[in-house]
């Protein structure tokens, strides 16, 4: 069975120093201390060591095929979105990470499928930089679940919308920038806590906001299993049905309606936690996720739906046929 694995996450091996080059902080350079292991660095600030299948297609290949993986989607590590930048530096940085995504896909298009980077904080630019990724061979973006702050609603990002509609690229939302994060430093709740609620963040913003409805076509897969949005939907909907005045005023339509529109990945640890997803979503909006190369993701790719005892089309629903709707490709190119 074909198994694509469509949250992963890759860099460049060498980054250019861009807080030199423009003359500012904030972005992410590597330091490489030590042999197949370098440390993510903003400014002095230590962000993560990293190890060499964060950048080396070959070596990453070789460990996906112990769990018998055969396609990862690829896209940056989200610290790298440069949305705090000046729109011109935003873009310069996209393009590089683009660049790099497309040298991947292009030599290995049976094993890499891109996704790219928006300068998101200037739409015109980042609707430009749409159709370069159209045409060197990714098929769609990822993005963060906030922009500087902003939500996914806002009227200047519907010219982006629009673009990955006329396009036919698919959109990843990726929780980032978390909310909260400077009051819960500690026990790593920035992760636990602010990343499912981010996610939740971007979903509902986005309904209540009628994305969906005005832009019907848009093919838009939510990380970790949507976050917290499908295990609060209850909530969510009892607060539309309970103070419209609040809630529904951009949107009339029921939250709930928008399950199955949607694709969300299994990333849940749970197997419960799982056949509930499945059962909000159906299996063909349910796609297999790992966050690959990142200790909080789920390293095995997916072995825990394996021993699930689903039935096998459901299996095959999420290993492969899920994101191959999502992002619009034919299995045969896969096989
Ligand atoms: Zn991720």
């Amino acid at each position: 069975m074909l198994k694509i694995d469509m949250h992963t996450h890759i860099i460049p091996k060498n980054l250019p120093d861009w807080s030199k080059e423009f003359g500012y902080d904030g972005f992410i350079r590597l330091d490489h201390h030590k042999s197949s292991w370098a440390r993510m660095m903003q400014g002095d600030q230590f962000f993560r060591e990293i190890n060499h299948n964060c950048w080396d297609p070959e070596v990453r290949i070789k460990e996906y095929d112990r769990f018998n993986t055969h396609v990862q989607v690829v896209c940056t590590i989200p610290v790298l979105f440069a949305y705090f930048a000046q729109p011109e530096h935003g873009l310069k940085v996209a393009k590089f990470l683009n660049d790099d995504l497309s040298n991947l896909v292009n030599k290995y298009p049976k094993k890499y499928i891109g996704l790219g980077t928006l300068p998101m904080q200037a739409p015109e630019m980042a609707v430009e930089e749409l159709y370069r990724i159209k045409k060197n061979g990714l098929v769609g973006v990822q993005i963060g679940s906030n922009i500087n702050n902003k939500n996914l609603n806002e009227p200047e990002f519907f010219p982006i919308w629009e673009a990955c509609e006329k396009l036919g690229l698919s959109v990843l939302v990726h929780p980032w920038n978390m909310m909260g994060k400077e009051h819960m430093s500690r026990y790593w709740l920035p992760w636990l806590v602010g990343m499912p609620a981010e996610t939740s963040r971007a979903m509902c913003s986005m309904i209540f906001g009628g994305i969906f409805e005005k832009f019907p076509l848009l093919r838009i897969n939510f990380c970790h299993a949507s976050g917290s949005f499908l295990s609060t939907l209850g909530r969510i909907e009892h607060g539309f049905n309970c103070r419209p005045d609040l809630v529904a005023i951009d949107n009339n339509h029921n939250p709930k309606k928008y399950c199955g529109q949607f694709w969300v990945d299994c990333i849940t640890h749970d197997p419960e936690m799982l056949n509930y997803v499945l059962k909000m979503q159906g299996s063909k909006r349910v796609t297999l996720g790992s966050d690959y190369p990142f200790p909080l993701g789920d390293l095995e790719i997916g072995e825990f739906i394996n021993k699930m005892q689903l039935e096998e089309n459901l299996v095959e629903d999420i290993f492969c046929n899920s994101t191959l709707e999502w992002l619009n490709l034919k299995k045969e190119d896969y096989l």
